[in-house]
């Protein structure tokens, strides 16, 4: 709710409204059990941070999470320790995540030993069952994360994951590192899993067609906000911010037939640290009037659980 995440910058000349980089700026969305949560958007439109500012890897943020009932941001160290129990981050890059000294089975056992009653020979059991549980078997918890391939480490990821089970697993761009045919793989084993175990997703991605794949709802960032949201279905059949437009008539991932005139969209993303005012995605978009230069479209309910953030739906 309204989670924003600021970063000073060292600039002494800047105004005091200019030197802060605004990482995210006004962030809401609401995640439902036992679905998945799509956070889609070029690199830098702030998917990373939100999902870090979910699990306060990073501090400070305003605004609230609401994991539960309870705003995260007010509860005690102590209290934390059962949500990061119930909270799990899948990273991109299997590889960089896993401690390479250690073997996999050690790896699977790691949060089992911090945060688990379990004896050793319980934990053992329980390492066995989770090699399973992600298409391994119990003779791979010996061998070291340099002996697997990327696939692989990404199980023994997910293994690890879910050692305490969680209800909520953030991944963050966790098959973008992986072969396309290895990608559909992880990701029909974490649809299962959610079937089976009741998982809930915040699936973060640059990639269309990975988060198309696999999401419920999807929310479309740019610089540090969501400007369009809705269910997979309404937004892919009905896209309606010039953004999310532009944005997915450049995949070729889209279907032919549901797929407009390519829209080249001018420049690059530009900087958090100086964000366009108005609508900050007006110097990019085809369609701005000179309003979209000094009035910022709040997100609005269009209706079917579609919201969108611009001025041409205010009527
Ligand atoms: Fe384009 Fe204006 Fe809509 Fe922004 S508010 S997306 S500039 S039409
Ligand atoms: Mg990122």
């Amino acid at each position: 709710k309204d989670l924003k995440v600021h970063f000073p910058t060292d600039k002494e000349f800047l105004s005091k409204e200019e030197s802060v980089v605004k990482a995210i700026d006004g962030v809401n969305f609401t995640i439902y059990e036992n679905e998945t949560f799509g956070l889609v958007g070029e690199s830098g439109c702030g998917k990373s941070t939100t999902g870090k500012a979910i699990l306060r890897l990073i501090e400070p943020v305003i605004g609230e999470v609401i994991f539960k009932g309870k705003d995260i941001n007010k509860i005690s160290r102590q209290e934390m320790r059962k949500v990061y129990k119930d909270m799990q981050l899948i990273f991109q890059d299997p590889y960089a995540s896993l401690n390479p000294r250690m073997t996999v089975g050690k790896l699977i056992e790691e949060p089992l030993i911090v945060n688990s009653n379990l004896t050793p020979n319980e934990r053992k059991e329980r390492v066995a069952e989770l090699l399973e549980v992600v298409g391994l078997n119990a003779y791979h918890a010996s061998r070291y994360p340099h002996e697997f391939s990327g696939g692989q480490r990404q199980r023994v990821g997910i293994a690890r994951a879910l050692a305490l089970n969680p209800k909520l697993i953030i991944a963050d761009e966790a098959v973008s590192a992986l072969d396309v045919s290895i990608q559909s793989q992880v990701l029909n084993l974490l649809r299962k899993l959610q079937r089976e175990f009741g998982l809930t997703y915040l699936f973060i991605s640059h990639d269309l067609s990975v988060v198309k794949h696999i999401s419920d709802r999807i929310g479309v960032m740019y610089l540090g906000r969501i400007i369009e949201q809705g269910t997979k279905h309404s937004l892919y059949e009905k896209p309606l911010h010039p953004y999310t437009q532009a944005l997915f008539s450049a995949s070729p991932s889209i279907k032919a037939e549901n797929r407009k005139e390519r829209i080249v969209l001018k420049g690059d993303m530009p900087s958090p640290a100086n964000p366009p005012k108005g609508c900050a995605f007006h110097p990019r978009c085809f369609a701005a009037t000179s309003k979209c230069k000094t009035v910022q479209p709040e997100l609005r309910d269009v209706g079917d659980g579609h919201y969108v953030a611009c001025h041409l739906y205010n009527e």
